[in-house]
C-alpha cells in the first residue's frame, strides 16, 4: 500500500471512529412513554377508550400469555395524516425516518392556553429544518384528564410547517382542542407531519436530544401506540 493511500485510509478510518464515538456517547435515555394499564388516563375520560388486558393462558398451562385490546389513540401514540385526511398517508405507509431523529424539547410550561406562532418564534431554543419538535407544557398525564390542556394553536402549526420540521409531539392526549374542523391536525397532516400525543415530558428539560418513537406496522392504521424515548448524547 502506498504511503498516500495509507494516510487516506487511516484518515477515513479515524473519521469513521469519530462518527462512531459520537453516536456511542449516550449520556442518558429518557423513557417518555405512558404506562399502559386499564386505569391509565384516557382522552376526555371516555371509558370505552381504556385498554383491556386479559390473561389468556397461565404458566402452569404452558406459558404466560395475554391479550391487549387498545384504542390506537390511547397513551403515547402517533397520528398518521389518514387520521384526518381521506387521502392522507396511513401509518404503515410512512417512512420510518419520520419517527426518529434529532429532536428539541421546548419548554412552554408558562403558557396557559395555547402555543402560538409568537410563542414558537420567541422560544430560547431555535427550530431547525428536520427537527422533531416536542412541546413541553404544564399538561400532566395524571389520573384525571385535563379538559383545559394546553394545545398547539393554528398559527403555531402553520409556523412549524414553514420551518419544515419532521414531526411534532406534545404532553397531552390531544394536540388541539376547541378549534373548528381540527385545523391544527389538518395543517400538520396536509404536510405529512406525524403528530405524537400522550408523551410524558415531565422528567426532561428543554434541550437537544435524539428521539425514537416507532409505530407498530398496522395495516391502514390511522395511528399507533409508540414506545417513545429521548436520548441525550454528546
Ligand atoms: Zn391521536
Amino acid at each position: 500500500m502506498s504511503k498516500t493511500l495509507r494516510t487516506k485510509v487511516s484518515r477515513v478510518f479515524l473519521s469513521m471512529l469519530e462518527n462512531c464515538s459520537n453516536l456511542l456517547i449516550i449520556l442518558a435515555i429518557f423513557d417518555i412513554s405512558m404506562e399502559i394499564s386499564e386505569d391509565m388516563v384516557i382522552y376526555k375520560n371516555r371509558k370505552e377508550k381504556s385498554p383491556k388486558i386479559s390473561v389468556t393462558r397461565r404458566l402452569e398451562e404452558g406459558a404466560n400469555e395475554s391479550k391487549l385490546d387498545i384504542f390506537v389513540h390511547t397513551g403515547s401514540h402517533v397520528d398518521a395524516p389518514y387520521h384526518v385526511l381521506e387521502n392522507g398517508k396511513k401509518i404503515d405507509e410512512m417512512p420510518l425516518d419520520r419517527f426518529m431523529g434529532k429532536a428539541i424539547v421546548i419548554d412552554f410550561t408558562k403558557v396557559k392556553e395555547s402555543i402560538t406562532k409568537k410563542d414558537l418564534i420567541n422560544s430560547s431554543i431555535k427550530i431547525q429544518k428536520y427537527d422533531i419538535v416536542l412541546l413541553k407544557t404544564k399538561n400532566q398525564l395524571e389520573k384525571d384528564f385535563d379538559f383545559n390542556f394546553v394545545y398547539l394553536e393554528k398559527t403555531g402549526a402553520e409556523y412549524l410547517v414553514s420551518k419544515k420540521i419532521k414531526a411534532v409531539g406534545i404532553d397531552s392526549l390531544g394536540i388541539e382542542r376547541n378549534q373548528p374542523n381540527h385545523i391544527t391536525h389538518n395543517i400538520l397532516a396536509e404536510n405529512s407531519i406525524p403528530i405524537f400525543e400522550g408523551l410524558d415530558l415531565s422528567k426532561v428539560k428543554q434541550g437537544k436530544y435524539f428521539f425514537h418513537g416507532l409505530p407498530l406496522k398496522i395495516m391502514n392504521g390511522d395511528a399507533s401506540p409508540v414506545r417513545a424515548v429521548l436520548v441525550s448524547h454528546r
